[in-house]
């Protein structure tokens, strides 16, 4: 559980990356500084942590790569103290993220795998997410709505309800919408049944899966 000037100077490399690839958000860029994405991959991807790429976590599962995250938490336009529902937990590496922007987080993952290995981690490195429960992110987490911006970070084909009843109005919903490739969309509440449509690309992810239990 070492992070090194080495790491640190990786990581630097991958902000400048990051930056060519268009990415401008300050408080984004500054987080990524932060965190030791090698920490939340498997050691024997330590050498590749700091590619722009995604890895297998297991659980047939992915690391988003680097320029998604960036590029998600972009679009969130995320503020301290911001209320987050992220849907996909995974890795972590995003809610890190996030947390590292000041956000208070509240994430759920599906795979219940998954849940355990990533608290352990997340009581490892001190990462404070305000909730995190294994569940279904189908149906958002209505105890804590409203949100300021909600987060998916699986492929989905189609936009859950829910997610847009939990959201705040002028609140932000990212969501990758498809079921190859996906369309990053972003939606943006206008008022009480208005949400304002904006499409950015083609992006690729694991697939958002109705709840198995
Ligand atoms: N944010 C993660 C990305 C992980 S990949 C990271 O930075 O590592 C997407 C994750 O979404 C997977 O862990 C998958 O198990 C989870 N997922 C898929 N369908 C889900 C659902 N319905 N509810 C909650 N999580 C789901």
């Amino acid at each position: 559980m070492k992070d090194t000037a080495k790491h640190q100077g990786l990581r630097n490399q991958l902000v400048s990356l990051l930056e060519q690839k268009g990415i401008t958000d300050k408080n984004v860029l500054e987080a990524i500084k932060k965190i030791p994405r090698h920490l939340f991959l498997n050691s024997s991807f330590e050498d590749y942590a700091y590619q722009d790429k995604a890895f297998p976590i297991g659980a047939g599962q992915t690391i988003s790569q680097p320029y998604t995250v960036a590029f998600q938490s972009q679009l969130l336009e995320v503020k301290k103290e911001h209320k987050i529902l992220e849907i996909g937990t995974g890795s972590g590496y995003q809610t890190a993220v996030l947390c590292a922007m000041g956000a208070k987080v509240y994430t759920v993952e599906r795979q219940i795998e998954l849940f355990k290995k990533t608290s352990v981690l997340f009581r490892k490195l001190g990462i404070r997410p305000k909730y995190f429960a294994s569940g279904d992110g189908y149906k958002g987490l209505e105890l804590h709505a409203p949100y300021d911006s909600i987060l998916v970070t699986a492929g989905a084909p189609i936009i859950p309800k829910p997610l847009m009843a939990q959201l705040k109005i002028g609140g932000r919903l990212v969501i990758p919408l498809g079921e190859d490739v996906q369309i990053m969309t972003l939606l943006i509440r206008k008022n009480e049944t208005q949400f304002e449509k904006h499409e950015f690309g083609e992006f690729r992810f694991v697939p958002l899966l109705e709840d198995k239990n």
